[in-house]
C-alpha cells in the first residue's frame, strides 16, 4: 500500500534563489511536502507533491481540539555529500507514544522512515552543505475529520515538511539566561502528556515565556506540576547540571519529554564511564551547589540546539551562574561527540547516523 509515494515535483527548485547563511529558524520550507491520510479503517494516498497549503474546512476537528502532534529532527551533510539521519527509529517510536497519548491512530510500523528517506530523497538539495547547518524536518500527524463533537477523530492526515537551519545559538553567546517559573507548568503534572510532543503542550507554555521574554529571559526554566520544586525541562528542551563533577538530569516520569538527544547523551557518557544521574533536582539544590562552588555546569539539550550552555537561572529574584562561563568542558565535549556522529565524521559505535541518500563516492562508484 505505502511502498510508493505518488511523486509531483515541482517544475523548478527554489533552492537556488535561497541563502544559505541568513537563515532564520523555521521560515524558509523545502520545494515539496508529503501526505498520508487515515480514512475508513486505512492510511492510504502517499504523496509527495509541491509545499502549499492543506486544504482545511473550519469544521476540521484539530482546529477546535487540537488533536495534533509532531516530531522535530534534523537530515545532515555529510563530508561525501550525502545525506544523514541521526537515530530516526527513536523518532518513529516517540510519534508513536505521542498518537496514543492522544488517541491518534499510530502509523504503521515501518512507514514514519521510509516516508522520510522518500522525502528525502526528492528534497536533497535543501540539506544545506555549511557547518552547523541542517534541515531541520517536522513530521506532524493531526485530526482531519470534520466533525464538532468532541472525541478522536476517524481521519488523519500525516506530513512532512522541512526547513533548512542555520546553527541555533551563536557561538559567541556564552549561553542562555532562564527565568524559573514558580506559578506555571509546563504540562498537567500526573497526566503523561509530558513524554508526548502534543502541540496542545506548547499552546500551554506560551503565556510563561511570553512573560519571560518580556522581562528580558530567554526562555523559562519550568518546575515540576506538583510542589514546583524540582526542575522539569529549560523550556523546550532537556535540562542538565553538573554539582560537584555528577552529571544529573531529572528522570523520565512522564513529566519530562524523552529527548532523543538526552538520551544520546546518558549513552555517551556511559561510554566514558560517566555514568548521568536520573534523579528529581531540586531547584534548592541548585542554588546551594552555587553558593558553595559545587555548579560548574547547566546545560539544555535538543536536536535544534544540539547541547547549549545555560549561563544563568533566575529564582526568586536570585541570579545564579555555573562556575563556568560559556560552554564547559562536559558540553563541550558532548557537542562535539554528538556533532560528530550526526554529520558523520567521528567513530559512531552505537550505528545512530544513518545514510538515507549516499554521497559522491557511492555515486562515482555506481
Ligand atoms: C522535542 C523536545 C525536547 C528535545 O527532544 P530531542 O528529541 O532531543 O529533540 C525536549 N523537551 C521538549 C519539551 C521537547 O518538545
Amino acid at each position: 500500500m505505502l511502498e510508493e509515494f505518488n511523486i509531483e515535483r515541482v517544475p523548478m527548485s527554489r533552492a537556488g534563489s535561497v541563502d544559505f547563511r541568513a537563515l532564520k529558524f523555521g521560515t524558509v520550507f523545502t520545494d515539496h511536502m508529503l501526505t498520508l491520510d487515515f480514512a475508513d479503517g486505512a492510511w492510504s494516498h502517499p504523496e509527495i507533491r509541491p509545499y502549499g497549503p492543506l486544504e482545511i474546512e473550519p469544521g476540521t476537528m484539530v482546529l477546535h481540539y487540537a488533536q495534533s502532534i509532531f516530531e522535530g529532527m534534523k537530515a545532515y551533510r555529510d563530508a561525501d555529500g550525502g545525506v544523514r539521519l541521526f537515530r530516526p527509529d527513536m523518532n518513529a517510536q516517540r510519534l508513536q507514544n505521542s498518537a496514543r497519548f492522544l488517541a491518534l491512530e499510530p502509523l504503521p510500523d515501518g512507514v514514519f522512515e521510509a516516508a522520510l528517506e522518500a522525502y528525502l530523497r526528492v528534497d536533497s538539495a535543501w540539506v544545506p552543505d555549511l557547518p552547523g547547518h541542517a534541515l531541520y524536518l517536522r513530521p506532524m500527524m493531526f485530526s482531519a475529520e470534520e466533525h464538532l463533537e468532541v472525541r478522536p477523530s476517524v481521519r488523519y492526515r500525516f506530513v512532512i515538511i522541512g526547513s533548512p537551519v542555520g546553527a541555533y545559538f551563536d557561538a559567541e553567546s556564552t549561553g542562555l539566561n532562564l527565568m524559573v517559573e514558580t506559578e506555571m507548568c509546563r504540562v498537567p503534572p500526573g497526566s503523561g502528556m509530558g513524554a508526548a510532543k502534543a502541540a496542545a503542550n506548547y499552546a500551554i507554555s506560551l503565556r510563561a515565556s511570553r512573560r519571560a521574554l518580556e522581562q528580558g529571559f530567554d526562555q523559562v526554566l519550568w518546575l515540576d506540576g506538583t510542589e514546583r520544586r524540582y526542575v522539569d525541562e529549560a523550556g523546550l528542551m532537556n535540562f542538565f547540571a553538573v554539582i560537584d563533577g555528577i552529571v544529573q538530569t531529572p528522570p523520565l516520569n512522564g513529566d519530562i519529554l524523552p529527548g532523543v538527544t538526552r538520551d544520546s547523551i546518558i549513552q555517551l557518557l556511559a561510554d566514558r564511564g560517566t555514568p548521568v544521574s536520573e534523579s528529581p533536582i531540586a531547584v534548592d539544590e541548585i542554588v546551594t551547589a552555587a553558593a558553595g562552588g559545587r555548579l560548574s555546569e547547566m546545560f539544555a539539550a535538543g536536536t535544534a540546539a544540539v547541547v547549549t550552555p545555560i549561563a544563568s537561572i533566575t529564582y526568586q529574584g536570585q541570579r545564579i551562574e555555573p562556575g563556568e562561563h560559556g560552554a564547559g568542558p562536559v558540553a563541550a565535549l558532548l557537542h562535539e561527540q554528538l556533532t560528530g556522529i550526526q554529520y558523520g565524521r567521528a567513530p559512531d559505535p552505537h550505528g545512530w547516523s544513518r545514510l538515507v541518500v549516499p554521497g559522491a563516492s557511492a555515486q562515482a562508484a555506481e
